[in-house]
């Protein structure tokens, strides 16, 4: 974790960090969706990589959870 996420974490409380954290994954999650063109052979529009992408790939690994 870096030096200003961490710093950021320790000025709020638990829930105001938790809301925060959740709203920034859906905003990269936005921003990382599927580019809509083939549903069989998708592909992030960021990564220009087969959906989903490392950074979706990532975030469900670490959620242990499948986007
Ligand atoms: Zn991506």
């Amino acid at each position: 974790m870096s030096k200003v996420i961490r710093d950021w974490l320790n000025t709020y409380d638990d829930v105001d960090a938790g809301e925060k954290m959740a709203n920034a994954i859906r905003a990269v999650l936005e921003l990382h969706k599927p580019a809509g063109v083939d549903p069989n052979d998708d592909w992030c529009v960021i990564d220009e990589e087969p959906y989903p992408c490392p950074t979706v790939s990532a975030i469900s690994d670490e959620l242990d959870c499948r986007i």
